[in-house]
């Protein structure tokens, strides 16, 4: 039996190939603790007093943000709501809600349930019956984004936590890079600030997807593991998979992306300063920055078809 090079005593779940680092159980969910918390200390992610809305969707990401979050600030520091987001999927998300809903309750933590449905009148499912031109996570990603910074405006919460990890960060820093989108480039980042929506914390950010499925199952945590099934069909996906196959020859390859584009954020944010001018969309009243918001934009689109 091999055993862990931090302990000497138990058996190894993990053996990391871009360290060489093999870790047993108690070890590995230590490890993965204290890098969540290094990472919320050095870019400043949590202050005394601060009020968390937790975008809790049930899945491993969100789940272990939220038992990190509660395990060392809660009590301490910060005050913690959930939300979850209900796309309207069928076959898919009810298990996650069920999940996310449980979980929340067995910590004694507010908790709402929002659907797509109750807020714009449509699921996702019938979304993209209408729709023939864009993709589903287009219209998932803003209507998804405006119910939650609503939420969290309702709240009062001050910061909005997500489950991104190290994977979804450098995807996201592939895809926008290669679409040339480097306006959006400049707002991924640890913590998204914003003087018109609800500032966004990435407390997973610099761990892999995969460690932090190990994470869950280590700490035996009840999650929701069935993927989407639009996943399959998106930009990201095929992204995610170009990495995937890139980090078996490459194991850092993500970390040094991720390091890389960090060198390089402040330069591009500085570019986009002044750029960001919102006023308010003369439907819903959120912020926008032309009259309408993307949100009214899509729902306008999809009820004329
Ligand atoms: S994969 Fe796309 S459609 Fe599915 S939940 Fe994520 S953003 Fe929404
Ligand atoms: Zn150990
Ligand atoms: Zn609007």
């Amino acid at each position: 039996m091999e055993v862990c090079s931090k302990c000497g005593n138990h058996k190894v779940i993990i053996k990391r190939k871009q360290s060489g680092q093999a870790l047993c159980e108690n070890c590995f969910i230590e490890n993965i603790q204290k890098k969540v918390i290094k990472t919320i200390k050095k870019e400043k992610l949590i202050d005394k007093g601060d009020k968390i809305l937790v975008a809790l969707s049930g899945g491993k990401d969100s789940v272990a943000v939220l038992d990190i979050l509660h395990t060392f600030y809660e009590k301490k520091v910060i005050d913690i709501s959930t939300v979850t987001i209900d796309e309207g999927i069928s076959k898919y998300r009810d298990e996650g809600v069920k999940i996310a809903t449980d979980y929340a309750k067995e910590l004694g933590i507010e908790h709402e349930v929002i659907s797509f449905k109750d807020s714009f009148g449509l699921t996702l499912d019938k979304i993209m019956k209408k729709s023939n031109h864009r993709g589903s996570c287009s219209y998932c990603g803003v209507f998804r984004r405006w119910i939650i910074n609503k939420s969290a405006k309702k709240l009062h919460a001050n910061k909005i936590a997500t489950g991104h990890n190290l994977d979804d960060e450098t995807q996201a820093i592939l895809m926008n890079y290669l679409e040339g989108n480097i306006h959006n480039l400049s707002k991924i980042g640890p913590k998204i600030e914003s003087k018109v929506f609800v500032p966004k914390i990435k407390p997973l950010r610099e761990v892999p997807e995969y460690e932090i499925g190990l994470y869950g199952i280590a700490k035996n945590l009840n999650i929701h593991r069935a993927a989407c099934p639009y996943a399959k069909t998106s930009f990201r996906m095929e992204i995610s998979q170009i990495m995937k196959k890139l980090s078996e020859n490459h194991p850092t390859i993500m970390y040094s992306t991720l390091k890389g584009f960090d060198k390089i954020k402040t330069a591009i944010k500085n570019q986009y300063r002044n750029s960001n001018n919102f006023s308010r969309c003369k439907v819903c009243g959120e912020p926008s920055s032309s009259s309408l918001c993307q949100v009214c934009s899509f729902l306008k689109e999809l009820n004329n078809k």
